[in-house]
């Protein structure tokens, strides 16, 4: 099961950027949903996840692994960034591309 905790409050959830239902708490910046990714089981285990927790009650900084911090910030900041998003052509494309690129090529063997 998906285990995230709270980055203000230790609170544990299932879901790491939804609000918190101790807190309140909503991740919004770019460092605050990277944070609250990397203080989920989806990247930290069972243990990690105990000791963050454990940190954040205390009023500690939890020791959250910075590479993967800056990581997801990347993923959250690129995202936010790019209006309209960069979209990856489904693949129809490329074989719509090669139609074309055969069809001029034809033309021009036709032509000459
Ligand atoms: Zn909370």
């Amino acid at each position: 099961m998906a285990r995230a905790i709270c980055i203000r409050c230790g609170e544990e959830r299932s879901r790491a950027l939804a609000a918190c239902t101790r807190c309140g708490f909503l991740p919004e910046t770019a460092h605050d949903r990277a944070r609250s990714m990397v203080a989920s089981s989806q990247v930290l285990g069972g243990a990690q996840l105990d000791a963050v927790r454990a940190a954040i009650e205390q009023d500690r900084e939890p020791d959250l692994p910075l590479p993967r911090v800056l990581e997801y910030m990347e993923l959250f900041d690129g995202q936010a960034e790019s209006d309209p998003p960069v979209r990856i052509p489904p693949r129809g494309c490329g074989w719509l591309l090669l139609c074309a690129v055969l069809l001029a090529l034809l033309a021009v063997v036709l032509t000459a």
